[in-house]
């Protein structure tokens, strides 16, 4: 898997950029700043991955609306991520099912709202994540995706898994 044909790379947050939290046993995202670990993969990633390459954070983060995680907390780890990564623009989807937004993955409304306002061409876009929403979006949204292969997805058959993202450079 390569990033040759491609321009505008969407990222996943939780499990993508930083460590998933297991809460007895379920894949959970980060409610504090101690929680919000960057991964060494994606550190070596933003480290050594070409200039050229324009990013986009989409990230589902219901724990707002379900009161687990404060926004100012929130707003605190997407200033420190755009420290090590530059985002053109960081889409968060506060939301939780019953809301019935158009932007929580497996929607495609992060994606198409960043293609649309940057105006991006969609066969130059993939999405990179670790779960069937993300991939869902992806397909929704018209765009590619890479799965990243975790020990908690494997059970997801699909074509292109990459092992890590600095295999992609
Ligand atoms: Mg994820
Ligand atoms: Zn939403």
């Amino acid at each position: 898997m390569t990033l040759d044909k491609y321009i505008n790379i969407f990222l996943d947050r939780d499990g993508i950029v930083n460590n998933v939290v297991l809460r007895k046993g379920v894949v959970s995202s980060p409610r504090s700043m101690e929680e919000f670990v960057f991964r060494n993969d994606f550190l070596s990633f933003a480290q050594k991955i070409d200039k050229k390459y324009k990013f986009f954070l989409v990230t589902n983060q219901p724990d707002i609306k379900r009161n687990l995680l404060k926004e100012n907390h929130l707003k605190e780890m997407h200033i420190k991520l755009m420290n090590i990564l530059k985002f053109e623009e960081m889409f968060v989807c506060m939301h939780d099912d019953n809301d019935n937004c158009s932007c929580r993955k497996p929607k495609p409304g992060m994606i198409l709202d960043a293609i649309t306002r940057h105006n991006l061409h969609h066969d130059e876009c993939i999405m990179i994540g670790d779960s069937l929403k993300d991939l869902k979006a992806a397909s929704a949204a018209g765009i590619d995706a890479f799965l990243l292969d975790t020990n908690y997805n494997a059970y997801i058959n699909y074509s292109y898994k990459i092992k890590s993202l600095v295999s992609l450079i």
